[in-house]
């Protein structure tokens, strides 16, 4: 059906893809040409477990009959027309539920294209805020080390990956960057003390320089592109917490962990935390199209709502803002979440697989695994006693990765933190069969690693 030798050719003359060393690429070259379900099929006819829901965003599994169906139904009345000024029927119905599945408390919805568009719609909501009601010294941002919120300039500057982050240091605007509460790596390895090491630190920060803070960006419960890290249970709340406490507005960015990912519909439930601003995108659309959203309070939205020439106005927009082919699938992929219980199932499942993925780290080169619902990490280490890394130049994260592919399931790690994400729909039997291609992909790669250097 497809001219396989022909189409890879033209990948490796014409494009350039994201997060891609294309010297990489040009090695192991795939091309995707369809998918059913769990599973996504490549121009040769080979079929691959989408174990990373094609970078953590699909829901109910590729071609769902109901999505399908939703964007065809959409595309009889209209494909696109604009929000600047005026709005769209699914793009006002989507914001109603919306604010009926958030958080209390969160009741305006602010719509862009992807998740690194809704951080820099909430860091500017969160600054121009402040100005609005006159605290003008209140400009800067607390972030956690090690985060990620997208690859925009705004989002970068509140990033902390040194490997993704640090050349841009010169384009970016300043943070305070607070220690985030990595157990594994945390000298006591001690889930307490570490948590409240860095609770202190913040707290330091915060007395010392909230009146020149804005906001304060976590990714709640767990730091994705970080290292799939899970928090200590409490941390969160209490974050939450000394934001009240020192008047600093608490950004949750839910872009990974948001429409059930975790278990939960929001991961900021686990804690009972409500968030001043809130970012989705991802799994808003199950995975279909590029929506995304900025949730906050009629507080700070009110901040903003003044006659014209007070000069309050909010001046963010993007051309396909609140596209309705892609809010019509949104309500469409939220009504399937009600009809099948989908994050009561979610929760059933991660416990199904929690002591699969246990079971590999009784493997020689697994460190640690981590996991919040199906939302999952395994951490790949040289040396188990002391926590040794593998040396940079092994790649084995990448390797281990590249087998999997060879055995039959797609997945990007982070470093060598293997990260499994599997669609929201699995089956036991395709959870179980996914860990399994894992554990061998492990096995035969790090199989003749020395333990110890
Ligand atoms: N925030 C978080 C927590 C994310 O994990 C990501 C993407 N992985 C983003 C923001 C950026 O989203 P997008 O890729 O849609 O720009």
């Amino acid at each position: 059906m497809f001219d396989h030798q022909a189409l890879i050719e033209k990948s490796k003359q014409y494009l350039w893809l994201p997060f891609t060393q294309m010297k990489d690429y040009d090695q192991h070259p795939l091309i995707i040409a369809s998918g059913e379900g769990v599973c996504l099929t490549d121009t040769q006819g080979k079929s691959y477990y989408d174990g990373f829901s094609s970078v953590w965003l699909n829901v109910h599994g590729h071609r769902k009959a109901e999505l399908d169906e939703a964007i065809r139904k959409q595309l009889e009345l209209i494909a696109h027309s604009t929000l600047l000024g005026m709005t769209n029927v699914p793009a006002t119905l989507l914001a109603e539920k919306l604010v009926e599945i958030t958080p209390p408390g969160l009741t305006r919805v602010f719509y862009s294209d992807s998740g690194a568009e809704a951080v820099e719609i909430a860091l500017k909501m969160a600054f121009q805020y402040w100005q609005n009601i006159g605290q003008k010294e209140k400009q800067t941002f607390i972030t956690m080390k090690n985060g990620y919120h997208g690859d925009t300039i705004g989002a970068v500057s509140v990033g902390a990956i040194d490997l993704f982050h640090q050349i841009y240091q010169p384009l970016l605007f300043k943070s305070f960057k607070v220690p985030y509460p990595y157990v594994y790596r945390h000298p006591s390895r001690d889930r307490e003390q570490c948590k409240q090491d860095c609770l202190q630190a913040l707290h330091h920060v915060l007395q010392e320089h909230h009146q020149q803070v804005a906001a304060l960006i976590v990714e709640p419960m767990i730091q994705g592109a970080g290292g799939m890290i899970t928090m200590p249970p409490g941390f969160l709340s209490e974050v939450a917490r000394l934001c009240r406490e020192f008047d600093v507005l608490l950004i949750c960015d839910e872009v990974a962990t948001g429409f059930g990912r975790t278990g939960r519909m929001f991961a900021c439930e686990h804690e009972a935390v409500r968030p001043d601003i809130m970012t989705v995108a991802k799994g808003i659309t199950g995975g279909y199209l590029p929506i995304a959203a900025t949730l906050t309070t009629e507080t700070i939205y009110e901040a903003f709502y003044a006659d014209y020439t007070e000069l309050k106005t909010f001046f963010h927009g993007h051309s396909y803002t609140g596209n309705q082919l892609g809010c019509a699938v949104a309500l469409a992929n939220l009504e399937l979440f009600e009809r099948e219980n989908l994050v009561e199932q979610v929760a059933e499942k991660a416990a199904f697989i929690a002591p699969l993925l246990q079971e590999l780290a009784s493997l020689d080169h697994v460190g640690e695994v981590r996991q919040i619902g199906l939302m999952a990490g395994v951490e790949l280490v040289q040396d188990k006693e002391t926590r040794q890394p593998f040396a940079w130049e092994n790649r084995m994260g990448y390797r281990v990765s590249l087998k999997m592919r060879e055995l039959g399931m797609l997945t990007r790690p982070m470093g060598d933190v293997l990260v499994f994400m599997p669609p929201l729909c699995s089956t036991r039997e395709e959870l179980q069969e996914m860990i399994s291609i894992m554990r061998q992909a492990i096995e035969q790669v790090t199989q003749g690693e020395q333990a110890y250097v």
